[in-house]
């Protein structure tokens, strides 16, 4: 199997032999599960320095004219180019440094001038001084420049009161470096998303306790706070309920009222001890998503009960951690009125085969370890494994996805690769 040429748009699903069984193509779960979500509303100014994750709620415009003045591209000579008509020294009558106010060139000289000064009113062109023999006062320019050369003009950049960044920007170093440069201190932000975190589990126990019997570290706690945080939303609750359908039920109902989204950990199954969905049932929740046609994460399901949109995802962590990736992460991206919502995909070639059974799509952590001859890049991803084991997802760089109609895959094949 070989795909080629652009990735193609949201896939319809029929790679998935499972729709049959009532599970949903990942693609239908992705929408059917935004379809739920309501964007957070109100927003807070802050400062640059406070402004990095945040999602941008206003186009930011610029205060003025980018750059404000012209200004000298190199260390060199400002000149007016026809002055070297008569000869090809001149005498250097000042200095314009950075930071100096415009000054005024004294006709038929040159003045010295740096990187970022304005250029002096009456001079065309800059020279870079390694164009230039200096002795003394005069200068001789050794190789005659371009009419306009090394001048960064006045608003090239940008125009006063145009627009450098739309609204439903994620607010990184690059996107706050044009904010900066364009004069602007503080950001409109979208209010953070809270999260209310339920951790269901009787065998949990917190990392660094001992443990005993059947007891095991909690993973998922961690590992979803974190990328919730990462993703710009605040944690405002959080509950670790036993295996008990009236416990969650409280849980549940309780956070409802008070978060924008709920994230659940485990339960999710169909097993006596999975309390998850009936809890949902008869608290009267709009389930969209109950059962996905992927591995790992099967279970995963998506609804809405009061003014929260609950993802429910499976206990086991590398399940937890796809399922957010592909399917909690754009409904956060949402709320959070991003632009963008969802994670990028790219195409890559597999290093060795890849053994995998027809049935559901799978998504397997895999890594980038180099190019081929070609230049593609090329992933290496372990042998199939169980949706517990914490090894491969650490060392992984994202998942390949193989589709569900597929066997085996050979080395050289091209498969779709999402970075984590
Ligand atoms: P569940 O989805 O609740 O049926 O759990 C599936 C598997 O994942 C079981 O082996 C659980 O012990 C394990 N598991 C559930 N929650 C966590 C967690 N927070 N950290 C680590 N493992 C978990
Ligand atoms: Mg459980």
């Amino acid at each position: 199997m070989t795909l080629s040429g652009p990735i193609p748009a949201a896939a319809c699903g029929c790679d998935c032999p499972e729709r049959v069984a009532g599970l949903m193509p990942v693609e239908a779960a992705r929408t059917a599960g935004l379809a739920l979500v309501r964007p957070v509303d109100g927003g807070e100014d802050v400062c640059l320095r406070e402004a990095r994750g945040r999602v941008l709620a206003r186009p930011v415009t610029a205060r003025s004219d980018m750059p404000r003045f012209d200004n000298s591209g190199m260390d060199g000579y400002a000149l007016r180019l026809a002055d070297l008509s008569a000869s090809s020294a001149l005498p250097v009558s000042g200095v314009c440094a950075a930071g100096d106010g415009p000054a005024a060139l004294k006709p038929g000289t040159m003045m010295r001038i740096y990187t970022g000064a304005p250029v002096p009113r009456g001079a065309d062109t800059v020279v870079m001084q390694e164009h230039v023999e200096r002795s003394g006062d005069m200068a001789r320019i050794i190789h005659l420049p371009e009419a306009g050369s090394n001048i960064r003009r006045r608003g090239e950049d940008q125009r006063q009161g145009d627009e450098v960044l739309a609204a439903g920007h994620l607010l990184d170093a690059r996107k706050l470096a044009i904010c900066a440069g364009a004069g602007v201190g503080k950001l409109p932000v979208i209010r953070k998303p809270k999260i209310g975190f339920v951790l269901t589990g009787d065998e949990l126990c917190a990392p660094g306790q001992n443990v005993d019997g059947g007891e095991i570290w909690d993973v998922n706690s961690p590992m979803l706070t974190a990328l919730c945080e990462e993703a710009g939303a605040d944690i405002a609750a959080t509950a670790h309920v036993p295996d008990d359908r009236a416990e969650l039920r409280a849980a549940l109902a309780g956070m409802a009222g008070r978060v924008d989204m709920i994230v659940t950990s485990g339960g999710v199954s169909v097993g006596d001890r999975d309390h998850l969905k009936p809890v949902l049932t008869s608290l009267g929740a709009r389930i969209a998503v109950s059962g996905v046609a992927m591995k790992p994460g099967k279970p995963v399901t998506i609804s809405r009960l009061g003014g929260a949109v609950i993802v429910s995802l499976p206990g086991n962590p590398v399940s937890a951690f796809v399922t957010w990736h592909l399917l909690g992460r754009p409904i956060l991206d949402r709320l959070l009125g991003r632009a963008v919502v969802g994670t990028s995909r790219r195409l890559v070639r597999t290093g060795s085969r890849i053994v995998h059974k027809p049935g559901r799509r799978e998504y397997r952590p895999a890594s980038i370890v180099g190019t081929d001859d070609a230049g593609h890049e090329v992933v290496s991803c372990g042998a199939q494994t169980h949706s517990a084991r914490l090894a491969p997802l650490a060392n992984s760089d994202g998942v390949v996805l193989i589709p569900g109609d597929t066997g085996c895959v050979e080395a050289g094949d091209t498969l779709e690769f999402l970075p984590f």
